[in-house]
C-alpha cells in the first residue's frame, strides 16, 4: 500500500441500471499513464486489505481519469456510493494491457463491464492515431446493459472509416424498448457499419469465426480480450485455435 495516493471524486454518472462512472482527479503530478491501465482502490474497512482493481475508462487530463464500476458486491457498492468531493485512497495507474505499436489494427473483444479499458483505448487511439483501424466486439445480456451505448453510436458516425462496433445481445434481442433498433439479423447502418443483434451461437456468445472473418483483412491485427476469467480463457483458446499467434493476444481478466 506504500504507493497509494488520495484522489478526489469530481463526478459520478449513472451509465446503466447497475453501472456507474466516477471521475477522479489527483492534486499533483501522476506518472505518465496509459489507456488500458488500472488502479487498485483501498477500502480496508471492507476486509479486503489488498484492495480491488478498476480499469481506467477515459483519460481526461494528465491528472484526471474515470473508472467505470458494475455494482456487484460490498466493495463495488461502496465505490459507487461515493459523492463529488469525497476522497478515495488508491494506487497510481499501472498494468500492461496496451499495445506498444502505433500502427497495428485493434480487435477488441469484451463482455459486460469488460468494456471499461476499451473505452479509454478506443478514445485514445481515435485521437492520437486516427488512421488505425479498430473493431469492437461487445457482448451483453440485454440491450439495456450496453455500457456507453450513445458514445458508440457517436464514435462510429464520427470515424466511419476506422471504428466499427459489433454488438451481440444474448437474451432480449426482440425487446423493442431500446435506442438501437431491435431485430434479429444484421442491420447495415448508413455509416456502413454492421450492428449484429441476437444470438448467433447457442449460448449467444460472440462467434470466434466472426472475429477471425472480420479481422482477416486488417493490417497487423492485435487482439485484446477483457471480461470474466471464463470469457477471457475461452476467447484466448478460440483465437489461438483459429490461427491467431499468441504474441498478438493481450488479456485482462476481471475477478
Ligand atoms: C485488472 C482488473 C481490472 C478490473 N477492472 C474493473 C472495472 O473496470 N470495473 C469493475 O466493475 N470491475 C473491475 N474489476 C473487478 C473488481 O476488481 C471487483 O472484483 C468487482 O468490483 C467485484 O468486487 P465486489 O467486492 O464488489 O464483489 P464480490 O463480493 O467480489 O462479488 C460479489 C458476487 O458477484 C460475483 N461476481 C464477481 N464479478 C462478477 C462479474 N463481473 N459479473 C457477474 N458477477 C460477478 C461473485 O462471484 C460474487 O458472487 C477488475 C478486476 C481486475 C483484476
Amino acid at each position: 500500500m506504500e504507493n497509494n495516493i488520495t484522489y478526489t471524486i469530481q463526478d459520478i454518472k449513472k451509465e446503466t441500471e447497475n453501472v456507474f462512472t466516477l471521475t477522479l482527479s489527483y492534486d499533483g503530478n501522476l506518472p505518465l499513464f496509459k489507456a488500458g491501465q488500472f488502479i487498485t482502490v483501498f477500502f480496508p474497512e471492507t476486509g479486503h486489505v489488498e484492495g480491488k482493481s478498476y480499469s481506467i475508462s477515459n483519460i481526461i487530463s494528465p491528472n484526471s481519469f474515470t473508472i467505470t464500476i458494475k455494482s456487484i458486491g460490498v466493495f463495488s457498492n461502496k465505490l459507487i456510493s461515493l459523492k463529488a468531493g469525497d476522497k478515495l485512497s488508491a494506487s497510481f495507474p499501472y498494468g500492461y494491457f496496451y499495445t506498444e505499436s502505433d500502427s497495428s489494427s485493434l480487435v477488441l473483444i469484451s463482455g459486460g463491464i469488460g468494456i471499461a479499458p476499451f473505452k479509454a483505448m478506443i478514445q485514445e487511439s481515435l485521437l492520437k492515431t486516427p488512421n488505425r483501424k479498430i473493431i469492437l466486439f461487445y457482448s451483453n445480456k440485454t440491450q439495456k446493459d450496453i455500457i456507453f451505448k450513445n458514445e458508440w453510436g457517436q464514435l462510429t458516425e464520427k470515424y466511419p472509416e476506422t471504428f466499427k462496433v459489433n454488438h451481440y445481445i444474448t437474451q432480449d434481442y426482440k425487446n423493442s424498448n431500446c435506442v438501437i433498433p431491435a431485430q434479429a439479423g444484421i442491420q447495415v447502418l448508413n455509416t456502413g457499419f454492421q450492428i449484429k443483434f441476437g444470438m448467433t451461437t447457442k449460448d449467444g456468445r460472440i462467434p470466434v469465426a466472426d472475429i477471425i472473418e472480420q479481422s482477416k483483412n486488417l493490417s497487423d491485427p492485435e487482439f485484446f480480450l477483457c471480461g470474466t476469467i471464463p470469457f477471457v480463457r475461452d476467447y484466448w483458446r478460440g483465437l489461438k485455435e483459429g490461427g491467431v499467434p499468441e504474441i498478438s493476444i493481450y488479456t485482462e481478466a476481471f475477478f
